[in-house]
């Protein structure tokens, strides 16, 4: 009797670990996911989110020594941790084939119409100063 009480709560303990594993929600998309083909919709989302935050940045902030300086740290750390590896790539290249980073509207639409161009997508008529 104790052999098949045992037994049973055996089975059912394999059960219950059987259904949690099943249950279990997929883990998050990790950032390679970043490095698959153009249609990669998280790749479109991240880079619009981050655009937005950059074109915000630029357009927000009063431009002083301090802030500048911040803005080239804060640049140059998103170029070496920007999670998609295919757009890191672009990103660094093309911060190599710019003079400087500045922290101007200007600046930020001219960096982002490189990656526009890499893309074929229409340039952005950028604010001459
Ligand atoms: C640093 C970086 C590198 C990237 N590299 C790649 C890559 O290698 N491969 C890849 O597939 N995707 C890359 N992306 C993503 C890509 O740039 C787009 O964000 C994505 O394809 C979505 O494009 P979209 O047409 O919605 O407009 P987005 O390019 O995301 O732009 C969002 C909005 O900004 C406005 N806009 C566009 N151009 C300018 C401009 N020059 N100045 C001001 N406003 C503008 C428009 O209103 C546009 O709708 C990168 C993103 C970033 C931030």
């Amino acid at each position: 009797m104790m052999f098949k009480l045992c037994l049973l709560f055996a089975l059912s303990l394999t059960l219950t670990l059987a259904l949690a594993l099943v249950a279990t929600p997929a883990l998050p998309l990790s950032s390679d996911t970043c490095s698959c083909p153009e249609s990669c919709s998280m790749k479109e989302e991240l880079g619009r989110g981050t655009w937005r935050l950059l074109h915000m940045i630029v357009s927000h902030n009063v431009r002083t020594e301090e802030t500048e300086s911040l803005f080239y740290d804060f640049i140059d750390s998103l170029s070496q941790l920007y999670p998609c590896s295919e757009c890191q790539t672009h990103f660094r290249a093309n911060l190599r084939d710019m003079d400087q980073i500045e922290m101007t509207e200007e600046w930020m639409c001219r960096f982002h119409n490189m990656v526009n161009e890499q893309l074929d997508k229409t340039l952005y008529p950028c604010p001459v100063v």
